[in-house]
């Protein structure tokens, strides 16, 4: 640790990277970070932090922070600072042209996940109130809406079913799609803790994910599967539990809806979902698969999953949340701790973004646009009349911006040039925009194609809170006054009013109190309650005035639990001669995300650029050694990195992080996506890999 003096003030925060949702004591300064301490009483992280909470704070004073609104009539013209005043009402001008020139459809909104409840419950209200659309999407679109759909659908509630405490009670852990170590760290450690005091470890992941095989833990079985067939093998896990007698009949009868189970039992047990015939699919031999499902499945055990991006990022990534919903409740693992269906959220605010409604298609807390009760209650909250039709979703935005419908976009905190699919049509829709707003920290990707940059704050210039991946509501605390002068909530809220729908918020706690108010989950939530208790997990309420650690005691949200059919339908993404290896992608511990700020901190030093992972197999009949530049190719665009020779990724395999702009992961992923909620088909990406010479 690097001590930069004596802290003179401090105040008690939440991280503002992962899902976890550390608790820390920021130590300042004046206006400079002494140190993040991590807070011995947060229930999430209880003292414990990783190299990202600690250390990664430094982008907060960097050089590159943007301190002035700026604005340019083209994207090609220099940019030129002008006032707070001077930027809102040019942002106005063009909404309100552009609305009265295309349509009220022709503009919406972004915003990232990154932010807090209460902005992102004002940019939806913005939306919905002064845009008079739905068109409102958030960066969980390209994570976690799968969760969200697939939850929904078979449990009665978006969101994961435990408290991160709750491993310390599992028998038996199945980790699919995520590489806890790296992305939630924190929680990794706790998992780890209980690995190694004898719970047993089923890892499904195409990569040897460090849980795999790390001091004094070793995974019971690791289902080494082909990217892109996770569908495929929780049918084949649900045919063993159905077919050797393992299914928890009692609480199934007790808890499920039976038509729905006895119709998802007549399908998981037909022979074609059996270990057998899906090992020729997934490649993981039936007898790896049968011990997983046995183990899984023991009688009297507390057996938990927990799942990340490895999940959802798939074309059939609703579908593979519903199967891990369906072997939960088939095998009782439901409803108590230690067991539950556990998503690792990726950003701080995953969870939080999608309670509050910036989806085009629900209000806060989940209620459909075309629910007229609901919408009702906003009307006469808000004072205006919404819209009963889902709006556009990112990807749909970016369509009607090429095809020329949709004409401005205001985007808080997200950096879609980076960070979503197929980059290069991203910058053509953006181009095809007559006006863009980006509201964020520094000049990132997407500014680019901006003609609006408004300054944004970081989470230590600003009060709220932020909902992690157990739904748990932490405060976020402001330490120092924004550098640009407006949190912002406050800028939304100015943009608001120009637009001619006031807002007059005084404070993030007013917006809280609106939040809970209006949404049935928050009712008992108030900034006073929270700093009274620390944290609250939702729903809070009068039946729960403290809050819910484990959800679906009893019954389930829904009532009785609902079984779905999981069909496995393979990927359009096929490898040809021309493109015959997979590429998938994840995260590295010490980088984060796009690494907008990781990369401007001492973090830097542990993970400088991003590498290109292949099996020595694959390298030698491609004549690449360890550290040679490779060409990867994909159908979509081509990208240069270096490579990594290891068995850590299985022959046919070939993976990659995406946290350096230059390293252009996603110019060559594709605009595959989930049948349901248009997640992007990250992690399937057929490519060739190529020695080059260094670029
Ligand atoms: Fe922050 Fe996540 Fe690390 Fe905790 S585990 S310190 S929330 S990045």
């Amino acid at each position: 640790v690097v001590e930069l003096g004596q802290p003179e003030h401090s105040a008690i925060t939440t991280c503002a990277y992962c899902g976890v949702g550390c608790g820390f004591k920021a130590e300042m300064k004046g206006n400079e970070v002494v140190r993040m301490v991590p807070w011995k009483d947060g229930k999430a992280n209880e003292g414990h932090a990783c190299v990202k909470g600690r250390f990664a704070w430094g982008y907060a004073t960097h050089k590159d922070r943007i301190t002035s609104p700026m604005i340019r009539k083209s994207i090609n013209d220099p940019w030129q600072e002008v006032s707070w005043e001077e930027a809102i009402n040019y942002t106005a001008s063009e909404f309100k042209r552009i609305q009265a020139k295309y349509g009220q459809d022709s503009v919406g909104a972004l915003v990232s996940s990154r932010c807090t409840n209460e902005e992102g419950y004002l940019v939806q209200k913005l939306v919905r109130a002064a845009f008079g659309n739905n068109n409102v999407d958030t960066c969980a679109r390209v994570c976690h809406s799968p969760t969200g759909y697939g939850l929904k659908q078979t449990l009665g509630e978006s969101a994961g079913t435990q408290t991160f405490k709750s491993v310390e009670k599992s028998d038996v852990i199945m980790v699919i799609g995520a590489n806890p170590t790296d992305g939630h760290p924190v929680f990794g450690s706790r998992m780890k803790k209980r690995l190694r005091a004898g719970a047993k470890l089923i890892v499904v992941d195409p990569r040897q994910i460090d849980l795999v095989k790390s001091p004094h833990i070793r995974s019971d079985f690791h289902l080494k599967l082909k990217p892109g067939t996770n569908v495929a093998i929780i049918s084949a896990l649900a045919h063993v539990v159905v077919t050797e007698g393992l299914v928890d009949e009692e609480f199934v009868k007790a808890r499920c809806e039976m038509k729905s189970f006895n119709e998802w039992r007549d399908f998981v047990a037909k022979p074609e979902n059996s270990p057998e015939a899906m090992e020729t699919v997934t490649g993981v031999p039936a007898e790896q698969i049968r011990g997983a499902a046995r183990l899984f499945a023991t009688k009297g055990k507390n057996a938990a999953i927990y799942y990340g991006l490895g999940v959802t990022e798939h074309s059939q990534g609703s579908t593979m949340v519903m199967g891990i919903a369906n072997l939960a409740m088939a095998t009782g693992n439901v409803g108590r701790e230690g067991v539950g269906v556990n998503p690792l959220r990726g950003q701080n605010n995953v969870q939080g973004s999608c309670d509050m409604g910036s989806f085009p298609h629900e209000l806060p807390g989940y209620r459909h646009v075309s629910d007229a009760t609901a919408r009702s209650l906003f009307e006469s909250a808000w004072n205006v009349e919404l819209r009963a039709e889902p709006g556009l979703r990112i990807p749909n935005m970016l369509g009607a911006a090429v095809d020329g419908s949709f004409k401005a976009l205001y985007c808080e905190g997200e950096d879609p040039v980076q960070s979503d699919p197929d980059t290069q049509h991203v910058a053509h829709a953006l181009e095809s925009m007559e006006c863009v707003v980006v509201q964020d920290l520094f000049l990132n990707e997407t500014a680019k194609y901006a003609h609006v940059f408004l300054p944004g704050a970081s989470f230590l210039e600003k009060d709220g809170t932020f909902t992690n991946a157990e739904r748990r509501i932490s405060r976020v605390r402001k330490v120092m006054p924004p550098k640009a002068k407006y949190a912002d909530w406050e800028v939304t809220q100015m943009l608001s009013n120009a637009l001619g729908y006031p807002m007059n918020y005084k404070h993030p706690s007013e917006i809280m109190d609106e939040i809970a108010a209006l949404t049935p989950t928050f009712k008992g939530v108030s900034f006073d309650k929270l700093d009274k208790l620390g944290s609250v997990q939702w729903p809070c309420n009068d039946e729960a005035p403290e809050g819910t650690p484990t959800m679906h005691i009893g019954s389930f949200v829904r009532g009785k639990g609902k079984f779905i059919i999981t069909q496995y339908v393979p990927t359009d993404e096929k490898i040809t001669p021309k493109y015959p290896l997979i590429l998938t992608t994840g995260r590295i511990l010490s980088q984060y995300n796009v690494g907008a700020q990781t990369r401007r901190t001492e973090n830097v030093h542990w993970h400088s650029e991003d590498r290109l992972e292949i099996h020595p197999q694959d390298a030698e009949d491609r004549g690449i050694h360890e550290g040679d530049w490779v060409g990867i190719q994909s159908r979509s665009g081509s990208t240069v990195l270096r490579a990594i020779v290891t068995d850590k990724v299985q022959p046919g395999v070939v993976y990659t992080t995406f946290h350096f702009p230059e390293s252009g992961a996603n110019v060559i992923t594709t605009d595959n996506s989930d049948w349901a909620t248009n997640c992007p088909e990250y992690k399937v990406t057929a490519v060739q890999v190529l020695p080059v010479t260094q670029p």
